[in-house]
């Protein structure tokens, strides 16, 4: 089974594909992830988005691994806290942007979805990496909803980053992720729209799995 959802940042698509996971017993693979090793790794390596093509073979020759807690390993190391620093956070859109970068990350999510039940989640799922999924979700919510609650998660994780710095750096990824010229963020018919924006955790949760499980009760 795959079920794929899409969404901006801040959307709750990571904590709602991490607890359907562990409901539903599926494989839980985090996209964005992917491309935040691709700038820390082009952080790490000085390189700016001027350097396209080195950024490109870097996307190549990087190993990438997320184990089934979800922890992230770039090269072997554990960098799940760091792709989620500033620094990351401010240059993982344009790096997304760059078509080659999106070809080896996309080669790279579905042998890490191959062979498994999975739930996987990110902007171009339900469109390019899975337009097949059995399951095909957006989940959405205002801007400002978004913004405070990654800035209560960054709180959490001792991120230091304003409110304000965060809506602007959110409303900032809408667009470019909105404008890729590959993989765009899109809304389209065969996806199921669910805004969160009023809803609790729990309510988003119970609404993806009466869809899934309803399903399956009528099959
Ligand atoms: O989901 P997260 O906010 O961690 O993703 C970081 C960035 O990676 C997004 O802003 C987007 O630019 C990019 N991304 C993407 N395609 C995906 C997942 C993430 O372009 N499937």
């Amino acid at each position: 089974m795959k079920v794929a959802i899409d969404g901006p940042a801040g959307s709750g698509k990571g904590t709602i594909a991490s607890i359907l996971s562990k409901k539903l017993n599926l494989v839980n693979i985090d996209t964005g992830a992917t491309y935040r090793c691709v700038a820390l790794a082009s952080l790490r390596n000085n390189l700016t988005l001027d350097s396209k093509e080195e950024i490109v073979k870097l996307s190549r020759e990087i190993d990438i691994k997320i184990d089934l807690d979800n922890r992230v390993y770039l090269n072997g190391e554990d960098v799940t806290d760091e792709i989620r620093s500033k620094e990351v956070t401010n240059i993982v859109s344009p790096i997304s942007s760059i078509v080659e970068v999106r070809k080896n990350m996309v080669d790279l999510q579905r042998k890490m979805a191959s062979n498994n039940d999975v739930v996987l989640e990110g902007r171009d799922i339900t469109t390019v990496v899975f337009p097949d999924a059995d399951y095909k979700f957006y989940l959405d919510a205002s801007l400002e909803a978004r913004a405070e609650r990654r800035f209560k998660q960054n709180q959490e994780k001792g991120i230091d980053m304003s409110y304000e710095e965060i809506f602007e750096n959110i409303k900032a990824r809408d667009y470019n992720d909105m404008h890729k010229e590959v993989g765009a963020l899109k809304r389209t018919n065969e996806q199921i729209y669910i805004d969160s924006t009023n809803m609790t955790i729990e309510e988003v949760v119970s609404e993806f799995i009466k869809i899934i499980e309803g399903d399956k009760n009528e099959s």
